[in-house]
Order: structure tokens, then sequence, then C-alpha cells
């Protein structure tokens, strides 16, 4: 996926190797780019990935991350390894990547990139936990920063450039090839390493933060020991992490070395990641013939041989691939044996109450999937509250839709899913300059400013022609964040 690319090509520009960068920051002659040019870096190369076709906001995998990554992120503050300044400038979101292969990543700025496939992989939450806490650790010591140098701070338009090349490139199959595997790519990933010294550094940091954060600390140990596994057996190149972050003998005995005394060796899984595991392998290859594949893991006979967290995943896999190939018959009868095994555990019933919503929405029972996620007002959780509203809408209330829609974007003012959500509620109340001005705010969200503009200026337009529903108060929101957003364009365009 172009994500890797972009920061292959990024760090390309570091001029230093990292050696030397290294050294200058140990002897106080740091280089490295400050908090604000290393944020805006990140700003440009994420408005691009929200643009790739990769991207996406599952919500059931992003509301599972953010059950893992918040906790991660408060003990990170709490140790200090994220100072209040490092806090306020940067972006710590965790971007998604439709990607079969192992993968994830830290960008400047505080963004991260995580492959479905590596989600699809590990076996318990604390597996996943260990891989974002070293990933964050990378941020917090700066080690980005250490290996993008000033140079790049002076010429962020250069960075800008090479970056959208480096996309443009890869939205040619074959030209993309050609970058990864000719000679400049090979000069490419031996700058895009962090030194041993930083995977070290990462290692410890992000143990303790996982720790504190309350996983268990086998996650890092069974973590290395899957990578190792692959490492040994990979060369498919379904593994870029390991390119990455080269794994060695002595990283998985630093972490041995750190296991309590008498501790199992295994963390014990939960339904829950069994089925967000089986979601995210779904989501990440949707072919028929590999969901297909999903219907004999669910035969009496397989799930015989299994464990309850293996069959919870079979179950899982079959139901979802059911409802993808719309053979709803099949999905329900999946779904009902999946009910007897999640009855007592609340977590693996409310992934199974969202799937058969799911499956009730696509076989086009609106009404059933309301009444299947429970909720009459409107849900708390994210994934069920972006279920819910197109439900409502779909019921002719789309005034309720659009209120919890509000709501929830007064805490969250950046989520562009939710934006979306409004924008739909919005319209079907004809209220079109706020559907307008709700479209223009999944743009800012997503850092694109000038698509953002185009949208305001449409919504201002349709506002002094066709203000019919006293939508006064819209129009004055839209003249103020025209402002706003051609301000921050203008900004951006300095940078240049
Ligand atoms: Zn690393």
């Amino acid at each position: 996926m172009r994500l890797r690319l972009a920061l292959i090509m990024l760090l390309n520009l570091n001029f230093l190797s990292t050696a030397k960068a290294e050294e200058r920051f140990l002897s106080g002659t740091d280089d490295s780019i400050s908090l604000q040019s290393e944020r805006r870096l990140g700003d440009r190369i994420a408005r691009d990935l929200y643009l790739d076709p990769d991207y996406l906001d599952d919500p059931v995998i992003a509301d599972y991350l953010q059950s893992i990554w918040q906790p991660l992120l408060a003990a990170a503050r709490k140790r200090s390894e994220i100072s209040p300044e490092l806090d306020a400038a940067f972006a710590w979101q965790l971007l998604q990547g439709r990607d079969r292969t192992v993968n994830a990543f830290a960008l400047p700025g505080g963004y991260f990139g995580i492959h479905l496939g590596l989600i699809g992989i590990v076996a318990t939450q604390d597996e996943l936990a260990s891989v974002l806490a070293h990933e964050l650790s990378h941020v917090t010591q700066r080690h980005i920063a250490r290996l993008i140098t000033r140079q790049s701070e002076q010429a962020p338009w250069l960075v800008g450039a090479m970056i959208l090349g480096a996309l443009a490139a890869s939205k040619n199959p074959a030209g993309a090839n050609a970058v990864i595997v000719g000679g400049q790519a090979a000069a490419a990933q031996s700058q895009l390493n962090f030194s041993r010294d930083m995977e070290r550094e990462a290692d410890r940091t992000g143990f303790g933060v996982s720790v504190d954060a309350g996983f268990a600390p086998q996650g890092f140990v069974s973590m290395f020991e899957k990578l190792q596994l692959n490492n040994r057996n990979n060369d498919s190149g379904n593994f870029p992490y390991l390119r990455s972050h080269p794994l060695t003998a002595e990283r998985i005995a630093d972490m041995k070395s750190r296991m309590p005394e008498g501790a199992v060796p295994m963390a014990a899984g939960t339904l829950e990641h069994s089925m967000v595991s089986a979601r995210a392998r779904i989501l990440a290859n949707a072919s028929a013939d590999s969901l297909r594949n999903w219907y004999s893991e669910a035969e009496p006979g397989a799930l015989a041989k299994q464990t309850n967290l293996q069959r919870a995943a079979s179950l899982y896999g079959a139901t979802l691939a059911a409802t993808k190939l719309r053979e709803f018959t099949k999905a329900n009868a999946y779904a009902t044996v999946l009910g007897s095994i999640v009855a007592n555990d609340e977590p693996a019933a409310r992934q199974w109450r969202y799937l058969r919503a799911e499956l009730a929405v696509t076989a086009g029972n609106p009404e059933v999937a309301l009444r299947t996620l429970g909720h009459a007002s409107a849900p708390k959780a994210r994934a069920e509250l972006l279920a819910w509203i197109p439900l409502k809408v779909a019921m002719r209330q789309s005034g309720v839709a659009a209120d919890a829609a509000q709501l929830w974007l007064l805490d969250h003012p950046t989520d562009a899913s939710m934006w979306q959500q409004l924008a739909i509620a919005r319209a079907s109340q004809g209220r079109m300059v706020a559907a307008v001005r709700a479209e223009a705010e999944i743009n800012i969200s997503q850092l694109d400013y000038a698509a953002a503009i185009s949208r305001l200026k449409a919504a201002q337009a349709l506002s002094k022609t066709s203000a019919q529903d006293g939508d006064h108060i819209e129009a004055s929101i839209v003249d103020v964040r025209l402002r706003q957003i051609e301000q921050l364009l203008r900004e951006q365009a300095i940078e240049r």
C-alpha cells in the first residue's frame, strides 16, 4: 500500500545517515526539525493518505483500536513520554489501511498507519498493544525527528513534491514496482530503518507504556516470536514490518528478560479480539473465493476441532462472508450458532449484535437492524452511533439522526465519518446549506482545504438563492468557516 511508500520517499530525503544524525543529536548539535515543522510535514502526508483508496475508517475496527490506543496514550502522558508541548503539537491519529500485509508505522507529526493484515494475525489485544506502543515510542522519543533533518524543514515543498511523486507512481502498479525493486529503493530502505539503538529504545519505552496501560507483558514476547517465525519463512513480502523494524535475537532476549517471574508465556485472548481480528481478515481480502473459504471453517466438523476462541472467529467470519455474498439464510444460521458462544461475554455480545445489525441492513431490513442494535435513543459508542444514524434517516427520523450526529461532533469536531452521516441526515431534512457545509467539514477533517473552500462557496451560493429553511445561522457559520479555511490555505501556500 502507498502509505509505506510515502514514508520511504520521505526518509530518503534525509541526507545524513541515521548514525550521523544520532551522533549530532547526542553531541547537542541537534539538527532534527521542530515540532511544528514535523507536524506540518505529517499533515501534508496525511492529507494524501486520506485520499488513498486503501484508506478506510471501519467503525468496528476503529473502536477496537481506540480501546487499545487511548490507554497507551494516557500511560505515555502519565510517564511524561508525551510532554504537554508534544501533546498539543501532534495529531496522535491512527489511520487504517486496507492491506493484507503485516505492517504498522509512525509518520511525522504523530500520525500512525496500521494495516488490516497486522490486526488479522495478532492473537491478543496485548500483541497489538505491543506494536502500537513500539510505534508510539518512535514518535515520543523523537526518532522520526532525528531521521528528518533541518534540511527538509527548509524545503517542505520538496518533501511534499517527493511524496506526491511517490503516491502518483504507486497509482500505477508497474511504476510502483519499479520504484520498490530498483536500486534507489534499496538506498531509500537503508535510510528508512531506525538504528539499532532506536529500536532498543522503542522496545523498552514501549514495553513500559504498554504494561502501565494495563496490557500483559507477554504481548511483546509472543509478538516477537510471531515475527521471528515469519522472519525465517518470509520471502513473499507479506511482512513489510520486518523490513522497517529488523528483529534481532538481542531484541527478543531483551524483552524476555523483562517478563515477570513465573508468568505464563502467552497472554489469554478474548472472544472480542478473535471476532475483530476475523473482521480485519475479511475486510482486507473480500474476493468471492476467499469469502467462501470461511464457510469450511464454520462446518460442524471443523468447529468441533477448534477452541472457543477459534470458533468465535470462524463463525463471525462465516456470518460476515455470507452477508457480503448476500446469502442471508446462511448468514443467519451462522449468527445463531455464534450467539450461543458469546452469550455470557458482553464485549463479544456487542460485536455479535453489531454483526447481526449489519446483516439486517444488507438484507434491506432497517427496522430489524434498529431493534438488533437495541438502542431507543442515540448509542454512546461510535460504531453503533454511525450505524444508528442512517437507520433513523431510513425510518424518516432525520431530525433525531442529525441531532445525534451534531452532539457527537461537538466533542469530536474532526470525525469525517460522522460529518458524512450529518450531511446525509441534513440533505434528507431538505436543509441543503447545512448538508453542503457538513460535506465541507469532511474535507476540513481530512486536511483538504482547497476542496473544503469549493464546498463552502457552494453552500454560500445556496444560502443566497434558496434560504427556504431559515438557515441563516448556518449561512453565517459558512461565512466564518470560509474565512478560516482560506486563511489556512494561504498559510499552506506560504510554506511552499
Ligand atoms: Zn521500530
